[in-house]
């Protein structure tokens, strides 16, 4: 019988590098699985169905909702994100370690349901540093940044609730920290 897989949790303000950390982090760790969110938000430009998100309405969104069918779920910037729950218990019975990216609604209700699971909070190095990064990527509304920016400031407040804080002033470095929390712990 395999020894059963982990589950990470990695949250982060929008702007804090996360994307590039997490990509960097599977490049090196392949063998960790990426939990595919089902999210009600448009997708970006470049995002594929299934493999960004899987891109639903409202209705098939409240109708997975009321089946059980989401590990986590939470309402962020006027759009749903939930964690489908089959695949992410499937893959940790299978022995392997499957990451979650999701924000610190959904983290708490994960710490809740699995106290065993890792956390990790990524942090940007200043508040102007990320409000710079969220507007060089050009991809949101003045009013969307607005909101992302203030969604931003309370979420560094729940940083205390993460076993472990990565702060994100190099990729290179952050992600061997993250490494580092993984292969010791
Ligand atoms: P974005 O729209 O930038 O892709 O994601 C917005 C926020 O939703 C990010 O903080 C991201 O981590 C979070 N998120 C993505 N998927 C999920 C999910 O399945 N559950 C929860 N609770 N948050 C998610």
């Amino acid at each position: 019988m395999n020894e059963r897989g982990r589950l990470i949790v990695i949250s982060a303000p929008s702007g804090a590098g996360k994307g590039t950390v997490i990509e960097r982090l599977l490049k090196l760790r392949p063998e960790i699985v990426m939990s595919v969110s089902a999210t009600t938000r448009a997708p970006r430009e470049g995002e594929k169905d299934g493999e960004a998100y899987h891109f639903i309405d409202t209705e098939k969104f409240l109708r997975m909702i009321r089946g059980g069918d989401f590990l986590e779920y939470a309402e962020y910037v006027g759009d749903y994100y939930g964690t489908p729950k089959k695949p992410v218990l499937d893959a940790i019975d299978a022995g392997k370690d499957v990451l979650l990216e999701i924000e610190v609604q959904g983290a708490r209700q994960v710490i809740d349901i699995m106290p065993g699971a890792m956390t990790i909070f990524i942090v940007p190095p200043s508040m102007e540093e990320l409000e710079r990064r969220l507007r060089g990527r050009g991809t949101d509304s003045e009013d969307k940044l607005a909101a992302r920016l203030l969604q931003a400031k309370t979420e560094l407040g729940h940083k205390s609730e993460y076993t472990n804080i990565v702060v994100n002033d190099d990729i290179e470095r952050a992600v061997t920290e993250i490494i580092e929390i993984l292969d010791n712990t």
